[in-house]
């Protein structure tokens, strides 16, 4: 899929970095960056394991979640069913470049692209290979946060 890079703009310690990024526009795209920066794609819609797990957070939550904790818990639980990057990194799913100075995720993102780059769509093979019962755990694991 091919995505603009934008410029960030850290609020922390006001370094200028690129980094890829999603329009506002590009409805169920959604972006998994690894801490080191690598960035792979998911199409909400189109990936199974994203409705797969939506649902197992429905049937495993005792407690009624909030919507906003619910759709945290489920980018996380996300992350987890995706095939670490080339490095061994976990993705996080849905969640702000860090600044390549300080490491915050918090800044200010432009709006208009500086550049275009070709991204992958997220792996399942792990998670593809894991039982029910394991796939539960992970999430479970997740939900007690
Ligand atoms: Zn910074």
């Amino acid at each position: 899929m091919k995505t603009s890079i934008v410029e960030f703009h850290c609020s922390q310690c006001g370094t200028k970095f690129r980094a890829a990024a999603v329009s506002d526009f590009a409805y169920g795209i959604m972006l998994c960056r690894t801490p080191g920066g690598e960035v792979r794609y998911v199409d909400c819609f189109e990936d199974p394991v994203f409705g797969e797990i939506e649902r197992m957070i429905d049937a495993l939550r005792i407690e009624p979640l909030d919507d906003g904790r619910a759709a945290a818990a489920q980018r996380e639980a996300f992350g987890l069913s995706c095939d670490p990057s080339v490095n061994g990194e976990r993705f996080h799913a849905g969640v702000a470049p860090l600044c390549p100075q300080c490491g915050t995720a918090r800044g200010e993102r432009g709006q208009e692209p500086v550049d275009f780059v070709n991204l992958d769509a997220v792996t399942h093979d792990r998670w593809g290979a894991l039982s029910d019962a394991q796939r539960r755990e992970l999430v479970r694991e997740v939900l007690r946060f």
